[in-house]
């Protein structure tokens, strides 16, 4: 039988927590038909399946994931942090491809089908980082998604050259999309880099995913200067705000700001940082904005904690957004799953006909219960294979 025509019957599986059914599956997708004699099939053991995740914000090329233990010290901001990225990079014997290759591999067995993966673009790295990353998603390729951004952390006024690399990681195509930082509270010319982002954005068609840190009436300038540009360039559907904690402390002009959002097409990215500063995820899908769930760095300079572990991820969600009803604790998880999905561009893992058959199977009774209890993921399907056992790829 021909790989493409491949079909498998997930027996005895409970989608989204619902009754046993045999899920037939037919060229990586969820099939309608019955699975036939010739089909494959694996045994779910009753087990819950669920859609695989998206983490829409994660930076692999930073990480110590396992490194021996990195003792972190204190730092006063953004730019000081950066110095220990870079001191990490130029201490580290083990590459960025082996090192992020083994972090993304761990989110493929946590349940990840899909991320965006944020790369540091400056002259301490030249494209050293992000073709590391590149190459860690070439390897990864049969399990994951990756769409990589080329993310000046040094800022571009402040890092002469950075301009120039931004170019070379879009011209070359290392780079999926392109991305900026605090414009003017980090970088202190907002019109100079943003004018570059968008001009690079325009030029190659490609998408634009700004880090915003910056609140207050700052933080609400650079958004507005970001739809402004959006609008202009007619990038809408292809621009995301991370972080945008703008929004979390602007609460006078909060509405306002989230309709100009939705009606710009500007999604937002959220880790969850804490109840202060998590997105209000269901107050701005009122508007039309899009958040996308992710890990951001994880066990790096910035941060000794994180573990690409999206269904943690929509946990911490949960809980930071103070979740107490069956329903809000799936929406933190569906969230994380679909609307990651429209984010980056793919369909919904939803189980119906016609949809891919990526999904992650856990022992449990239901999905909130799932989302509070964070059970070992027992297997990891992709397309219809399973890529991944008891936190193993295979
Ligand atoms: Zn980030």
């Amino acid at each position: 039988m021909a790989e493409q025509n491949r079909t498998t019957i997930f027996r005895d599986v409970r989608p989204m927590g619902g009754e046993p059914v045999d899920l037939v599956v037919a060229d990586g997708r969820v099939s309608a038909e019955a699975g036939g004699d010739a089909a494959e099939v694996v045994d779910c053991g009753g087990r819950i399946a669920l859609p695989t995740l998206v983490d829409a914000h994660i930076h692999p090329d930073k990480t110590t994931w396992g490194e021996p233990w990195y003792t972190r010290r204190p730092a006063r901001g953004i730019a000081e942090l950066g110095e220990q990225d870079a001191e990490v990079f130029r201490n580290t014997p083990t590459s960025v491809a082996v090192r992020a290759e083994r972090l993304m591999g761990h989110a493929v067995t946590r349940g990840t089908r899909a991320m965006r993966a944020h790369a540091d673009i400056a002259p301490a790295y030249g494209l050293e980082g992000l073709q590391g990353v590149r190459t860690a998603a070439e390897r990864l390729a049969h399990a994951l998604d990756v769409k990589i951004v080329a993310f000046p952390q040094h800022g571009v006024r402040r890092a002469p050259g950075t301009d120039a690399l931004l170019e070379e990681a879009l011209r070359t195509g290392t780079a999926d999309l392109v991305g900026g930082i605090d414009p003017e509270g980090f970088d202190g010319d907002p019109d100079g880099q943003l004018d570059l982002v968008f001009g690079l954005a325009d030029r190659y068609r490609v998408g634009v995913d700004i880090h915003l840190h910056d609140s207050g009436p700052v933080g609400a300038r650079t958004m507005r200067a970001i739809i402004e540009r959006t609008r202009a360039l007619d990038l809408g559907g292809n621009v995301t705000v991370s972080h945008a904690f703008g929004m979390t402390g602007a609460e006078e002009d909060f509405d306002t700001l989230a309709a100009a959002l939705g009606e710009a097409g500007i999604a937002l990215t959220t880790v969850a940082p804490s109840p202060e500063r998590v997105l209000p995820v269901a107050r701005l899908r009122e508007h039309g904005v899009r958040v996308g769930v992710g890990s951001d760095g994880v066990r790096d300079s910035w941060s000794p904690f994180g573990d690409a572990d999206m269904l943690h991820r929509a946990h911490l969600l949960a809980k930071a957004s103070r979740a107490r009803l069956d329903e809000q604790l799936s929406d933190a998880f569906l969230t994380a799953a679909h609307d990651g999905a429209a984010l980056a561009g793919l369909p919904r893992a939803d189980f119906e006909a016609g949809a891919p058959a990526d999904f992650l199977l856990v022992e449990g009774e239901c999905l909130p219960q799932v989302v509070v209890d964070l059970p070992e993921r027992q297997a990891v399907v992709r397309a219809g294979r399973v890529v991944a056992r008891r936190g193993r790829l295979v």
